[in-house]
């Protein structure tokens, strides 16, 4: 090699830069996968690789690559934290990963709800603050934060779009918020998205190219990865299934319109109907009782599943996707729910559609948001070190 030692020790610094960037995109590897994907020889990876062990910006395991025994090189604790929150109508959650993806702490608090968004803030950035300590970290091992909220997210401000059942929300610049607390880039977008990035990643849809994932709680939300990516449509605002008419003559909906799907089968009007026979029903206990063979709740989860198939036909005709993941409050009814989902869809949708697609349960159930924020913010800082700001973070 020639050249001056400045300009090899910054041919050093690039090349540890593209691998640590190939790590941050694929979680772990073994060396001869990042030679692969790097460009680089084997034996600048092993040196490379040699030296970022020592200093805790990898850490290295044993593991079997192709029926022989290989290291594994995942990106350690010094490369870097990511944390997911996840804010619901009357929940946050919270989520500290590494970037070699591992979760290492995880916790969900109940907030009043409709809090204002102030308060949801500060009770996420308290929560965070809490998981740093117990995994020995600190704000500034932060290199993002992933954002979940139950509302479309404008694509080209990051701010929260109308329509969300936070109503004081509604065109918070929540990016510019977040970052009076926490310095570091966040990345926001609609919760149901979250969902189906997560599922598509890990879950019931793991390595499907066409999935569609629905969000059922206080709104009704889908998430679409057509061919592979994650589909937010021109807007940002792709997937509001909950808004679909279900009931030309049917009751008006907080979009202004009749008979929307949320107006029959958002969590809220469920626990409603039920009011006159069982009293004020929280979610779980709609579950419980509905598994032991109550009739009226049977009842209610059986005419949710049939509005919900009727919706999901639709779009199985539009988008032909080979697996719909239904995730939120009433994903633990399993085959409850989902029977008269897949019978209406039979019914419904034309066969060829019909006949290729699973309706299957979330398989990630209340994690899934957290979890698809922390997808989307190892997404996105590929390249981060800890530290660095990026102040063109909107949106991803
Ligand atoms: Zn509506």
């Amino acid at each position: 090699m020639t050249g001056t030692p400045g300009s090899q020790s910054a041919l050093r610094a690039a090349n540890e830069q593209r691998l640590l960037d190939a790590l941050a995109r694929a979680g772990a590897c073994t060396q001869a996968q990042l030679s692969r994907s790097t460009g680089l020889s084997a034996a600048t990876v092993s040196n490379i690789v040699r030296h970022l062990a020592a200093t805790g910006v990898v850490d290295l395991a044993s593991t079997v690559s192709s029926g022989r025994r290989a290291q594994s090189v995942t990106l350690g604790r010094r490369a870097g934290l990511v944390a997911g929150l996840d804010f619901g109508s009357s929940h946050v959650r919270v989520a500290v990963a590494a970037r070699s993806r591992e979760v290492l702490a995880e916790r969900e608090v109940a907030v009043p709800a409709r809090a204002p968004v102030e308060a949801g803030i500060r009770t996420a950035c308290t929560l965070l603050d809490e998981l740093l300590a117990a995994v020995g970290a600190d704000r500034a091992d932060l290199v993002g934060l992933g954002v979940g909220v139950p509302a479309p997210v404008d694509a080209a401000t990051g701010r929260v779009g109308p329509g969300s059942t936070l109503p004081d929300w509604v065109g918070a610049p929540l990016t510019q918020l977040l970052s009076r607390h926490v310095d570091v880039p966040a990345w926001v977008d609609n919760d149901a998205n979250l969902g189906a990035l997560a599922e598509q990643a890990g879950g019931a849809a793991a390595g499907v190219a066409d999935a569609i994932y629905i969000q059922l709680a206080g709104a009704i939300g889908a998430g679409l990865v057509l061919d592979g990516r994650l589909f937010r449509g021109s807007g940002g605002t792709a997937g509001e299934i909950g808004h679909t008419t279900v009931d030309e003559h049917g009751p008006v909906c907080r979009c202004g319109n009749r008979g929307c799907l949320e107006t029959v089968a958002a969590t809220p009007v469920v626990l409603r109907l039920l009011r006159p026979t069982h009293g004020d029903l929280a979610v779980d206990d709609v579950v419980r009782l509905a598994a032991a063979g109550d009739v009226p709740c049977r009842r209610v989860v059986e005419d949710v599943g049939r509005q919900l198939g009727t919706a999901v036909a639709n779009l199985v005709n539009l988008l032909n996707p080979r697996v719909v993941v239904v995730g939120g409050d009433w994903a633990p009814l399993g085959d409850l729910l989902l029977d008269p989902v897949r019978a209406t869809v039979r019914r419904n949708a034309v066969p060829s559609a019909a006949g290729f697609v699973r309706v299957v349960p979330s398989a990630l159930g209340r994690r899934a948001q957290v979890l698809g924020a922390l997808a989307l913010v190892l997404a996105q800082t590929a390249g981060a070190t800890p530290g660095a700001q990026d102040p063109t973070h909107d949106r991803p």
